[in-house]
């Protein structure tokens, strides 16, 4: 639990992008330790984007990162499920601009993810422990992260619909948290945008096999709804993936109100921007001082020992 980790074996897939539509082969590849999350674009010259603060380009709709000329668009499905999963090291190779959608969820990826297998590496992880509260604002939207003792997510939505309506939804991160409450939770889409993000380029490859499609008055897909609120949990599915792109898990807990992915680009930046209001905290060091059986979840024994 204390050292970093890259999974055991590579695994493939291929899949059409959500945006692009675009089929892409994928491949995730064990990755040496302290060497991050990279994508690499296989039909770009092996460009490599690393998943990191650095590489994040703001935008409404997807997560896309960025560098030497190459992008990766949607990827942050994908990043939740590394990141719940405690991977901190692994290649991600591809051939195209886009994660393939799946089924709009990352319980795909989980699947992926447990069927390759984690190895532990020599190298202690570190997190990014919040000592004062950082916020971003746009309208009624915010999002707020405060010093806490583990990783929490408390999230609110207010949509002018009443499919959706208002929902909010308290997340407290474990890997099996993520994978019970979250992961399978779908993207969604409002069929009179639809038509609309077509005539953007965007939602090419929209369908109601890797979307929740909502139609004026109720939910267009045959089998309905996985969970009664499956909509404000895809919303903290999409908040795990976009904030794993500091680059390290984060020990605090975040408040968002309406918010979306270019206002969770922004708050990485705000945090980069702050660095007084925040520390690097490293496990192994945190760990020697406590007695050597530890049966709590490492975010509440780094906490208490930082
Ligand atoms: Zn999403």
């Amino acid at each position: 639990m204390t050292q970093e980790k890259t999974i055991q074996k590579s695994v493939s897939f291929r899949g059409v992008g959500l945006h692009t539509g675009k089929m892409i082969h994928l491949r995730l590849i064990p990755a040496e330790k302290g060497e991050g999350i990279v994508f690499v674009r296989k039909d770009m010259g092996y460009a490599m984007i690393p998943a990191d603060p650095a590489h994040v380009i703001p935008s409404q709709f997807s997560t896309i990162i960025e560098a030497e000329g190459a992008t990766v668009q949607t990827v942050e499905h994908l990043l939740a499920a590394v990141s719940a999963l405690g991977i901190d090291n692994l290649r991600i190779e591809l051939d195209g601009p886009e994660i393939p959608a799946m089924d709009g969820s990352a319980a795909p990826f989980i699947q992926l993810l447990l069927e390759a297998g984690t190895v532990e590496q020599s190298k202690s992880r570190s997190f990014i422990e919040i000592l004062k509260p950082i916020r971003v604002s746009e309208q009624d939207k915010s999002i707020t992260v405060r010093p806490g003792s583990s990783f929490e997510i408390s999230l609110k939505i207010d949509f002018d619909h009443a499919v959706i309506s208002k929902q909010s939804y308290r997340y407290f991160h474990s890997q099996s948290a993520f994978i019970e409450e979250i992961a399978s939770a779908r993207t969604f889409g409002f069929l009179k945008d639809i038509e609309a993000l077509k005539a953007q380029g965007l939602a090419m490859g929209g369908s109601l096999d890797n979307a929740v499609v909502i139609g004026k008055d109720t939910v267009l897909n045959a089998q309905g709804l996985r969970f009664p609120d499956e909509f404000v949990r895809h919303k903290v599915l999409d908040l795990i993936g976009d904030i794993s792109l500091l680059g390290m898990p984060i020990l605090g807990r975040i408040e968002a109100n309406c918010s979306g992915h270019k206002l969770h680009a922004e708050l990485i930046q705000e945090i980069m921007k702050n660095k007084k209001a925040w520390r690097i905290v490293n496990a192994a060091s945190c760990y020697k001082k406590r007695t050597p059986v530890y049966t709590r979840p490492i975010f509440q024994t780094i906490a208490a020992t930082a």
